[in-house]
């Protein structure tokens, strides 16, 4: 089979084409260094099939960046049969400079005008047969987001001559040093000598690395000057210039500010940005989580009870539970709502699942195992999945129209002065989605101490599978105390997340992680409409890992809780068949987990949710934070799958498992306060992430890193809560907490300072 790499600019369309030529579902988002690693897949549209590589975007191969180096090494070493050459029409110049690089290989080269539905739509025009004669490969256009032209693309792909030799645009005055260097690798028997030849005039880092190429520049400089490197570049521009300058013609010739110019004059104002991204941010989520959309309190009081009393409902109906979904003195958000319905169905399948296990003549406690613990635990969890994906989808259409770029762009004006650069914000808003990909993308960062500093933050930015854990707890606020906002809250947590990243991220760069900042270089994607099928793979992909974990870690976890509450440890049943509740533990604090659960619970007790929860269910808290470790979702599934258990003893309970609510049974049953609740968020948050993260962060991290790095999150976790909740509980301990941290940072600044002096004595000394 044969092999063909994709190659271009970054954000120039390669995932997107490779998703189409494939059919798998790789991260596609507008703005450049999404794709990090090299992917494959298969081609099976043609008349033979072929091996696809998506490649890193690039926009040269010299060695500047890590994707650079994958891009070039890939070519050179791994041999494909020919490369498809990517190229966003609308920015055909610059493209190119790409393009006259990858020409100088001896491998076939095909190029895809990609992004043709944007030029046609600006009513410019490319004349692509002209384009074709000029460079002398094959051209053909396609639109990657419509899957157009990518028949013909590989169609002609496949056709090209199996070998090509490397040419080089750059003429003038160096053919006889090019003709030279030339030379010199064919008799080294290299490959791609052109290439080779122009790396070397170019002063190629890789290349002069050898002592015998060196010495050949050196030879050649002499002769033809120093700069090489500056005239070829040059070289290539006017090459670009002179020949496909004219290739696009465009309809008018005003565009001085494009429509994304304009956009972006607003959203990245100096200092409007902030608060604009504060409110896009707080309407995704208002949208996603609140249950008094747009505050309209009291809608439809006057007509609806009346409305329902009209249609002759009674409150067990069907059509009653129906109409709560959407509406409950105030008009639900769309996340809610999705969330309501598909309760609705889980809570029958519950109850159906329950009827079957009573016909079949099943044992109580298989009733308690099945829909108390293993469908509590899952469906509690489960039940978060629409509001996941509907947070996702604002993610992504933030990430899919341009704006999340402009958002490390702003954040890169504000905080490069702490030693934080726009280009690790990437990896870290990535890690709203899953710290996992998050994580290896943080292999673009120059800086090796800003990268361990990166990957350390990640899971700071609550992850899908943490979501459930702010979302259940503040309903549990709303609906105990009767205070806050779902929407408020899970906002604020999040906001306190990233609060938290960046101030770790600060205080290591200026003390165990220091190093320069490198210079943040992106080119702002222009503002498009977010692509339908893009956003489609995007939740396609959440749901699916969602549903995978529910059935396999997180029922295996209820399972296993569901065991060490049913048993003591001399092996003693401990469910008690009672007259209202079926199977029920009445001793919990017997049991396995119980105890468990209390010997560890002190640890918590200066977060608030440990040993003072005196009531005999103060360790679930304990408990949960433990089973968070393998999973996150765990936290949520383990109040899940213990409810039944709680409510049944201490809430006024009406006998109907669709009212359990998993986390206001926790609340309830222990008696935790608000800042306690908040601050087993917060821990829940900063502290180590899921088995599968750590495993990642192991391999990304340099090595012997990774140890600190646990106790970083331990610590982290520890004192973020505990500020919350002590600071939550009596406020006054804030200034307590404010003068410890003036201590900390004036030693920092203070140390920091000596050290700068030292070496400021120093270089003088030694001059
Ligand atoms: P990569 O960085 O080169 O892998 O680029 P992606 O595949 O991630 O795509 C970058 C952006 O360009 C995404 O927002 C795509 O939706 C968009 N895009 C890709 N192909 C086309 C196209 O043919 N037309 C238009 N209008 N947009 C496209
Ligand atoms: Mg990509």
């Amino acid at each position: 089979m044969r092999t063909f790499a994709l190659a271009g600019n970054p954000n120039c369309g390669k995932t997107t084409l490779f998703n189409g030529l494939t059919g798998s579902t790789a991260h596609v988002g507008n703005w450049p260094g999404v794709t990090v690693d090299k992917k494959e897949g298969i081609y099976k549209g043609g008349s033979e099939k072929v091996n696809i590589v998506d490649l890193p975007g690039i926009y040269s191969l010299s060695p500047y960046t890590p994707e650079e180096v994958i891009a070039r090494n890939f070519i050179l070493d791994e041999k494909p049969d020919g490369i498809i050459n990517i190229v966003d029409a609308t920015n055909l110049e610059r493209n190119l400079y790409l393009t006259t690089q990858l020409l100088e290989m001896d491998v076939p080269v095909i190029i895809a005008l990609n992004m043709m539905d944007e030029v046609e739509k600006k009513g410019d025009k490319i004349d692509v047969k002209e384009l074709e004669s000029k460079i002398g490969v094959p051209v053909v256009s396609i639109c990657a987001l419509k899957n157009k032209g990518i028949k013909e693309l590989m169609e002609r792909a496949v056709a090209m001559p199996k070998t090509r030799k490397g040419q080089t645009v750059v003429k003038a005055n160096l053919s006889g040093a090019i003709e030279k260097a030339e030379k010199f690798y064919e008799n080294k028997e290299a490959s791609s000598p052109v290439f080779h030849a122009m790396k070397l005039l170019e002063n190629d880092e890789l290349e002069v690395s050898q002592k015998d190429n060196a010495s050949l520049l050196a030879e050649i400089t002499e002769s033809y000057g120093e700069d090489l490197e500056a005239v070829i570049a040059d070289e290539r521009y006017k090459y670009i210039a002179a020949n496909f300058s004219g290739a696009k013609k465009k309809k008018t010739e005003k565009a001085v500010l494009t429509k994304s110019d304009k956009i972006d004059k607003v959203l990245t104002h100096r200092i409007w940005s902030i608060p604009i991204f504060l409110v896009i941010l707080f309407v995704i989520f208002h949208l996603t989580f609140s249950e008094n959309l747009f505050f309209l309190n009291g809608f439809g009081d006057g007509w609806m009870p009346a409305l329902v009393d009209d249609l002759g409902w009674d409150e067990d109906s069907f059509w009653t539970a129906l109409v709560a979904c959407f509406y409950d003195g105030a008009v639900f958000s769309p996340g809610v709502i999705l969330t309501n319905l598909l309760c609705l169905v889980t809570d029958y399948i519950t109850e159906g699942v329950s009827l079957l296990i009573e016909v079949c003549g099943g044992a109580a406690w298989v009733d308690s195992l099945v829909c108390d613990a293993v469908l509590g635990g899952i469906f509690a969890v489960l039940g978060f999945l629409p509001q996941i994906l509907f947070l996702f989808l604002g993610f992504s259409i933030l990430e899919d129209t341009g704006y999340m770029a402009r958002v490390a762009f702003i954040l890169d004006r504000i905080f490069r002065r702490f030693g934080l650069s726009g280009r690790a914000f990437m990896p870290m808003i990535m890690g709203f989605g899953c710290s996992l990909p998050a994580m290896i993308n943080t292999r673009t960062l120059a800086d090796e101490k800003e990268r361990t500093a990166t990957i350390r933050v990640i899971p700071f930015f609550s992850c899908g599978a943490k979501l459930p854990i702010l979302t259940a707890m503040s309903g549990a606020i709303l609906e105990v105390f009767g205070v806050g906002n779902v929407d408020l809250i899970t906002y604020s947590m999040y906001l306190v997340g990233i609060v938290v990243a960046i101030c770790a991220v600060i205080l290591m760069r200026n003390t165990t992680m220091k190093g320069a900042t490198p210079p943040f270089i992106m080119e702002l994607p222009a503002y498009h409409a977010p692509g339908f099928k893009n956003l489609m793979i995007h939740l396609w992909d959440k749901t699916k890992h969602f549903v995978k974990k529910a059935f396999t870690i997180i029922f295996a976890s209820t399972v296993i809780i569901w065991f060490l509450q049913s048993f003591s440890w001399s092996w003693e049943f401990l469910l008690e068949e009672t007259e209202e509740f079926g199977m029920v533990n009445l001793r919990t604090d017997e049991s396995i987990l119980g105890s468990i659960g209390m010997l560890i619970q002190p640890i918590f007790t200066p977060l608030g949710f440990g040993s003072q929860l005196g009531t005999e269910f103060g360790w679930v808290f304990a408990v949960a934070a433990i089973t968070g470790l393998v999973a996150k979702e765990n936290v949520i599934a383990t109040f899940g799958a213990l409810a039944a258990v709680v409510a049944k003893q201490y809430i006024d309970w009406e006998g109907d498992d669709g009212d359990i609510l998993a986390a206001v049974a926790m609340v309830e049953g222990t008696g935790i306060t608000i800042p306690a609740i908040l601050a087993f968020i917060v821990f829940n948050m900063t502290t180590i992430p899921c088995f599968a993260a750590c495993a990642t962060a192991k391999a990304e991290l340099p090595k012997g890193k990774f140890k600190w790095t646990v106790l970083f999150w331990v610590v982290t976790s520890y004192v973020a809560s505990c500020m919350v909740y002590t600071i939550g509980s009596w406020w006054w301990t804030l200034f307590i907490w404010l003068a410890v941290w003036a201590i900390i940072i004036t030693f920092i600044v203070l140390n920091n300072k000596g050290k700068l002096e030292n070496i400021k004595f120093w270089k003088k000394g030694r001059s």
